[in-house]
């Protein structure tokens, strides 16, 4: 589903250049949840913004449900972004639309009809457990509620794909473990992918099929999760 072939980035501002990503190939199967794990700097808000192209690798192919990312034009870039859904640590909401109008948007900005967009938008807002806060504003909601309407969002335009930007970094423990859980049924129920990069063994043990390490912008492991947690 993704396939990330000899991928490498470097940051070049000039003065300095920074490697963050170092010839990495990452094969997600599709229909798992897969996990990239690594310390702060070590590459992983890189590699899944490489996905979709929010960065653009310096060398390298990316290819998501079979079309080559990187060779599309600005059109085919943006119809190919429909398919991958995202998600951030702080949620990156409209605080001046309601929840309603946060996830109308994409479907606003693709063109679909007002009644269509409502067909679609208060069916997922009751999937993720938000029926009755459509009204609200982003401002009035608790960040696992935030967190909820931007996986509503991130599904109005029925992606195969969702990319998870430490989703649950700021958000407590509780509240982390619901956010997992919904995650895990969007997977299982809808069978969309899952990739997401973290820092906390605690996600990755809760909800991934596969991990990858990730260490100074080198995969430098690949395995099952059951593999990962058993001490050889
Ligand atoms: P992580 O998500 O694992 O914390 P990042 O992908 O954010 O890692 O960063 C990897 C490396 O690339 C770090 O050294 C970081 O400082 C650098 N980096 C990230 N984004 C930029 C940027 N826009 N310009 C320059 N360097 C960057
Ligand atoms: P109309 O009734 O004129 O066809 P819509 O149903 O398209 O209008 O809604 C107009 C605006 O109201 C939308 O842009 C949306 O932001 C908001 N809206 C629509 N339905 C709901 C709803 N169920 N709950 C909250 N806001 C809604």
């Amino acid at each position: 589903m993704i396939e990330l072939s000899n991928v490498s980035k470097i940051y070049d501002s000039g003065q300095s250049a920074v490697h963050a990503l170092r010839s990495v190939d990452l094969k997600v199967a599709k229909g798992t949840i897969h996990g990239v794990i690594g310390l702060s700097g070590a590459g992983k808000s890189t590699l899944i913004r490489c996905v979709n192209l929010l960065e653009r690798p310096s060398s390298g192919s990316v290819i998501v449900d079979g079309q080559e990312m990187t060779r599309l034009d600005t059109q085919a870039l943006n119809r190919a972004r429909h398919r991958i859904g995202m998600i951030f640590q702080h949620f990156n909401l409209l605080t001046t639309r309601t929840v309603y109008a946060n996830v109308a948007l994409p479907l606003e900005l693709m063109g679909i009809k007002r009644q269509a967009i409502k067909a679609r938008v208060l069916p997922l807002l009751d999937m993720v457990g938000l029926g009755d806060k459509a009204k609200q504003y982003p401002s009035q909601l608790s960040g696992g509620q935030k967190q909820r309407v931007a996986i509503a969002r991130a599904l109005a335009s029925k992606p195969s794909v969702l990319l998870c930007d430490e989703a649950t970094s700021a958000l407590d423990p509780q509240t982390t473990s619901s956010i997992l859980e919904l995650l895990r049924d969007i997977n299982q129920q809808l069978g969309i992918t899952i990739l997401l990069i973290t820092h906390e063994m605690e996600v990755v043990k809760s909800i991934c099929h596969r991990v990858s390490l990730i260490s100074n912008g080198e995969l430098v492991e690949d395995t099952e999760v059951g593999d990962f947690f058993t001490a050889p």
